[in-house]
């Protein structure tokens, strides 16, 4: 059997997997989150409320899933 390492991450605080690079988590010092929960939770250190958030994050998503 070949042993493919992928490196897949379950987040704990949105509890999806993802394989990005992760994020650490700013509440709990050694928490690694999804790159989603870490631009949330960067967003919403500096006062973006939960909408905002989300609409930054599809536009983050739309930009990384069609490259210039
Ligand atoms: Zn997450």
């Amino acid at each position: 059997m070949k042993s493919n390492v992928v490196r897949m991450e379950i987040c704990p605080l949105c509890g999806r997997t993802y394989h990005d690079i992760p994020a650490l988590s700013r509440t709990e010092n050694e928490t690694l989150i999804c790159p989603d929960c870490g631009t949330r939770q960067a967003l919403a250190s500096i006062g973006v409320g939960i909408e905002e958030q989300d609409s930054i994050i599809e536009i983050i998503h739309r930009s990384t899933d069609n490259p210039l």
